[in-house]
């Protein structure tokens, strides 16, 4: 997975109040991520950092876009991404004890030593958690169904069969269960 700096902010050097810092994640970040379900993703980030002594406030705004695949009939939708996320990251002497411990999400904590705080997996997340979790072709105007008939006939079609072949099978192993 490749490690890219461009996610790591130097708040160390920064001083007290509110950065402004933006990321653009295309297709290939996500890719890094092992993550297949995206595509066409413009995802931009825009993250208000607001440093205070000890802690830190985090604001990530997420926008811009990406394509999913209806989970019905397996049309490709397109998604506008709009979300929120808040998070306070504390700086404490036993981070890895503390987050362990921790139940709120929305907190983490990082060692006092740190120098650079690392949002690539968090940006991931947060794009992630964009993207409805139910994904299907939405009804036109007079409220019909969009999705691909051609492809749900086929899906219910191979449905059938392989419920026949499963009776054919179950029979004659019944066959074998009487010859004994
Ligand atoms: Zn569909």
């Amino acid at each position: 997975m490749a490690n890219r700096r461009e996610f790591d902010i130097a708040f160390v050097g920064l001083k007290p109040g509110v950065h402004e810092f933006n990321f653009d994640l295309d297709d290939k970040f996500f890719a890094e991520k092992g993550n297949t379900d995206l595509s066409h993703t413009k995802a931009h980030i825009k993250l208000l950092l607001d440093k205070k002594s000890g802690f830190m406030l985090l604001k990530f705004e997420v926008g811009g876009s990406t394509e999913v695949n209806c989970d019905r009939c397996g049309n490709p939708l397109h998604l506008d991404l709009w979300d929120e996320f808040n998070m306070v990251v504390k700086m404490v002497d036993n981070p890895e004890e503390m987050n362990e411990q921790e139940e709120d999400p929305d907190i983490l904590y990082i060692s006092r030593t740190e120098s650079h705080l690392h949002i690539s997996d968090l940006v991931y997340e947060f794009v992630l958690l964009s993207v409805p979790m139910q994904r299907m072709c939405a009804p036109d105007e007079q409220g019909n169904d969009t999705c691909n008939q051609e492809v749900l006939q086929k899906l219910r079609e191979m449905e059938e069969r392989t419920s026949e072949n499963n009776a054919n099978s179950l029979w004659k192993g019944l066959d074998k269960f009487k010859e004994n």
